[in-house]
């Protein structure tokens, strides 16, 4: 019997995974009919709105603002007042207390931003009350701990604020996104006007309420909701000083270039197609865990997730069953249902995107494979799905799927792996799987990415430093790094 043929015998055959359902009370959440602009401390009449739905059920939630350029630059000029008002020149360590009180405030209301977050956005509720709240609320108490600390994190420089900073984020991470962009915007002295996403606004305009029970000073912070117009009229406005953006890279080049010889500040974090490198020798187990975290994690809705699977040829067979078998347990359905593990994709036009390129992984030749599932009949759904006998130049090999997608390749050495993993424009994360300690060193030093995760997958930390390679983006989010582009330096 090979060692393979060992660690594969005596697997317990997927039985019978049906869960009762345990919904989470939707009660907690209370939503407005109507939403304006959160502008200099107070709400302001949105001209227009749109509609915002839930995509499980495509049930209408709210109607939400949809701001014009003249409301983008009423929000702009309070957080000019706000900034030349007293933010930019208070202590670090008074405004280290209004983030230690927003830190805090998330943590306690953290159950209702969860229930709003998943019925807005359509992920899992486990993930947004065991990840994207706690993870919101730790970078808002991370950045409090340096803001009185700056000089210490850059002797012999002065740090300065930079300004007015125009923050627009995605709607995979709605809440966290705007933790990541907020919180060291502030801590470094800056004012913010952010933009949500156009489908994933409620938690954002709930978070206004906790600014006003932290007593932030009003303009400090403002939210104005809309679609890319809204967006693009951010990045127009003279009064911004930096851009800070996340999401597609399409639309980032188009910032970049719109921003070219401005001197405003820019950071990108864009897409990805990372590559999640299992090796031989690694625990396999543990590695399809990691694996399945790295793919279905949040519908693979995550720009650093391990869309692309590297499987060292002699474990493929055994590595791709165990595989199989473990998609066959992942709970699929209802976001506020406390079991379930892949929720709702988050809106009609990523579901229509998902479904083109799997339709062109299965004309190009790959093999599919989806586990048996029900899918509800209301809302926007897309089964966890493997694609095997995938060659490196086919579109879901090297395009960002963004859904519950995973393409799975080979290698046979070490040196053909990191030649494989690197063949893509992007570069924010990936995945090293090897008992090797030697081994995840060497692999770390040559994958161009970011992140490199050993053993694990999707980890985050706020003291971290996160962003890409290449078209994945520059500039870093997280950790010491991620003050740094909300700084300016007398030199
Ligand atoms: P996107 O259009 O780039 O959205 C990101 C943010 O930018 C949203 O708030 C968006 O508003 C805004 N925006 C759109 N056009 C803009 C413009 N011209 N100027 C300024 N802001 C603008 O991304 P998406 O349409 O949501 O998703 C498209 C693809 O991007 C996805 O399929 C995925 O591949 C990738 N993506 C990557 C990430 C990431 O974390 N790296 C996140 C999301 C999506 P709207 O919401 O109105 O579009
Ligand atoms: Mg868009």
């Amino acid at each position: 019997m090979s060692e393979v043929d060992k660690r594969e015998s005596g697997v317990a055959a997927a039985g019978d995974w049906t869960y009762a359902s345990a919904p989470e009370s939707r009660d907690i959440v209370r939503i407005a009919e109507r939403y304006g602009h959160f502008v200099g401390g107070r709400w302001l009449e949105a001209t227009e709105t749109y509609e915002t739905i839930s995509p499980r059920d495509e049930e209408p939630l709210a109607a939400v603002g949809q701001a014009s350029a003249a409301e983008v630059e009423s929000a702009v000029a309070a957080a000019r007042a706000a900034f030349a008002d007293g933010w930019s020149s208070l202590p670090g360590s008074e405004r280290a207390k209004y983030l230690f009180r927003i830190a805090r405030i998330l943590q306690e209301r953290s159950r209702e931003f969860a229930v709003l977050e998943s019925l807005n956005g359509g992920k899992p509720i486990k993930e947004s009350r065991d990840v994207d709240l706690p993870l919101a609320a730790a970078h808002f108490f991370y950045y409090a701990g340096w803001a009185d600390k700056l000089e210490y994190a850059f002797p012999n420089r002065t740090p300065r604020p930079i300004g007015v900073a125009g923050q627009i984020i995605p709607w995979n991470f709605p809440l966290l996104m705007l933790a990541w962009k907020v919180a060291p915007a502030l801590a470094c002295g800056n004012t913010v006007v952010l933009k949500p996403a156009e489908t994933t606004p409620l938690t954002a305009l709930l978070f206004c309420d906790v600014l006003r029970q932290a007593e932030l000073p009003d303009g400090v912070v403002n939210i104005v909701t809309g679609d890319g117009r809204t967006g693009a009229a951010l990045v127009e406005s003279d009064g911004v000083d930096k851009i800070a953006f996340t999401g597609s890279t399409e639309v980032g080049k188009a910032i970049q270039r719109q921003l070219a010889g401005t001197g405003k500040k820019l950071t990108l974090e864009l897409g990805g197609k990372a590559a999640n490198i299992v090796f031989d020798d690694a625990a396999l187990d543990q590695a399809v865990e990691g694996i399945v975290n790295g793919i279905y994690f949040n519908q693979g809705h995550v720009c650093c997730a391990g869309s692309r699977l590297f499987v060292q040829e002699s474990i493929y067979e055994p590595l791709v069953a165990k595989l199989k078998r473990r998609l066959t347990t992942l709970r699929v359905g209802d976001p506020l249902d406390k079991n379930t593990d892949v929720g709702a994709i988050n809106s009609a036009m990523q579901l229509d995107k998902i479904r083109e390129l799997v339709a062109s992984g299965e004309e190009e030749g790959a093999e599919i494979y989806q586990p048996p599932c029900v899918l509800p009949e209301k809302g926007y759904w897309f089964a966890p799905t493997v694609f095997t006998n995938v060659a490196q130049s086919y579109r879901i090999a090297q395009e960002e799927i963004f859904g519950p997608v995973l393409s799975v390749l080979t290698f046979r050495t070490p040196d053909e792996a990191v030649e494989k993993a690197n063949n893509t424009p992007y570069g924010l994360s990936a995945g090293v799987w090897t008992e090797k300690g030697s081994r995840i060193l060497w692999m770390a030093q040559r994958l161009r990415a970011g992140v490199v995760w050993a053993n694990t997958f999707n980890r985050f930390d706020p003291s971290s430093p996160f962003g890409g390679y290449k078209e994945s983006g520059f500039g870093r989010e997280g950790g010491r790094h991620g003050l740094e582009p909300y700084l300016r330096f007398d030199e």
